[in-house]
């Protein structure tokens, strides 16, 4: 398989360089040349697979020419044996018709955990064999830190320095990154806000000197193999909802827009499904472009999923690409005018071709937490606030009660204790068996200044198993 940017100028690379390679050289982001699509009879065929084997054959295409079957095989094998349920993806009825999708099984408990899993294998497994060694860098505000870490402690090739807002993280999201202990892995708590920790990472990759050569690797869902493995739980749910003889409707709760793009994919695939819902915080600008066409930057606000709080949706992207019929230069140009006036239209065309494809909702904190409510005085079932969103966003725009609707479940709520309480839940969650301890485990973190040379410094002090590059 070949990928190529959605910018059109970079070249084309197969999935090994993809891997490794972050944003194209022309700014874009790499998506597959071709998509495979398999046949009815195909998908058919796959009903009751364990989620390892399932992922194999829905994965296989992708990686076609860089990994070996037996490699990826096993590599899959073990990524999908730390979850702690049998099932990996466990669906749980609501209502009729109604289920969420729990992607909180793994081990840092929310759906990061499927993809970046997988990715520190991955990883680990192309540079044995190249005999190189990585340096990663990666910004967070909570689940994606943690399900970084806990996907790479285990790789000898790769150093990953992880930043996150001094105090501005919750304490469970915090001790799931600082109580990873290994000369590899480095959390710095940075003296500023999410985006300055951002900021750095994206003036990091755009200037590599104090790396003195070792090559630098994003683990952001821009790289392809995050959205690649995202694509294998829609699968999975619709394949026990009756598919692919009866069409499954999903309602993803989304920020950077790459789970849900991963759903496109999938029905792009051969999956038949017959709704894909956006659905958003208040942080709403996916939200904007498919009700009104404008995809607008606005400011950022805090909200009870932060997870979601973002200004512009990275993935977005890969969509613009396809609604202009892959044409690199188009999406450049529009992007172009994004970076230069903070917002964005597409011809009326393409924009009932993306109204066709998803409907979306804006679910703001009251009505996460009116939502988190009703599904517990419903059913007891207690929900985080990035699913609850989901559930709400489901029940407004949903097209056919005789069709199975899956929410996806994106985190436990054990993460996000004050949407449970300003929900007016008195039940306490509990942390699962893995993570009883959490509270009584030694810490390993390093605050630093929000200045870049001082992070800088930082890394080429100890990208290498915690000493000098
Ligand atoms: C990251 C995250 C999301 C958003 O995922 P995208 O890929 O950005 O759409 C939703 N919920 C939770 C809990 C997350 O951690």
């Amino acid at each position: 398989m070949r990928y190529i940017s959605t910018r059109g100028q970079a070249p084309a690379l197969n999935f090994e360089d993809v891997l490794l390679a972050g944003l194209a050289s022309d700014g874009g982001l790499y998506v597959p040349e071709n998509l495979p699509r398999f046949t009815v009879e195909e998908i058919a065929s796959w009903a009751g697979l364990p989620y390892h084997e399932l992922a194999f054959r829905v994965m296989r295409p992708f990686v076609a020419g860089s990994i070996a079957d037996a490699d990826f095989k096993r590599i899959l094998e073990e990524t999908y044996g730390v979850f702690a349920h049998q099932a990996v993806a466990p669906l749980t009825q609501l209502g009729a018709n109604e289920w969420v999708l729990e992607l909180f099984q793994g081990p840092t408990l929310a759906f990061k955990d499927f993809a970046l899993q997988l990715l520190g294998r991955l990883l680990d497994h192309v540079l044995a064999k190249r005999n190189e060694r990585v340096v990663i860098m990666g910004a967070t505000s909570g689940d994606t830190g943690s399900a970084a870490i806990e996907g790479c402690k285990a790789c000898d090739n790769v150093d990953i320095f992880i930043m996150h807002p001094h105090n501005r993280v919750s304490e469970v999201q915090r001790r799931q990154m600082t109580t990873i202990l290994g000369e590899n892995i480095h959390n710095i708590a940075i003296e500023g806000n999410f985006d300055d920790c951002q900021e750095m990472v994206k003036a990091s990759f755009a200037d590599q000197g104090f790396l003195k050569g070792t090559r630098l690797v994003a683990v952001n869902s821009i790289n392809w193999a995050r959205i690649m493995a995202q694509i294998v739980y829609y699968f999975h749910a619709a394949l026990q909802l009756g598919a692919p003889h009866r069409s499954v409707a999903f309602s993803v709760p989304t920020g950077n827009f790459g789970d849900i793009f991963a759903g496109y994919l999938a029905r792009n695939m051969g999956l038949p499904i017959n709704q894909l819902i956006v659905a958003t915080n208040r942080n709403d600008i996916l939200h904007r472009f498919m009700s009104g066409n404008r995809y607008d930057k606005d400011t950022l606000h805090a909200s009870l999923s932060p997870s979601m709080d973002i200004m512009v949706s990275s993935n977005f992207e890969r969509l613009l690409f396809d609604l202009h019929g892959r044409n690199g230069l188009a999406v450049s140009a529009l992007m172009d005018e994004f970076k230069a006036t903070g917002k964005l239209s597409v011809a009326d065309d393409r924009w009932t071709e993306a109204r066709r494809l998803f409907d979306s909702l804006a679910v703001d904190d009251e009505g996460t937490c009116a939502t988190i409510a009703e599904v517990h005085a419903q059913t007891g079932y207690l929900l985080d606030p990035h699913t609850a969103i989901g559930v709400k966003a489901a029940r407004e725009c949903r097209r056919s009660l005789a069709l199975p609707m899956v929410v996806l479940g994106t985190a436990h709520p054990v993460k996000f204790p004050e949407a449970v309480e300003k929900a007016g839940i008195a039940a306490v969650p509990q942390l699962p068996p893995h993570l009883a301890d959490l509270f009584q485990r030694e810490e390993r973190c390093t605050v630093l200044a929000n200045d870049l040379k001082t992070v800088q410094d930082f890394v080429s002090q100890h990208g290498n198993r915690g000493k000098p590059l």
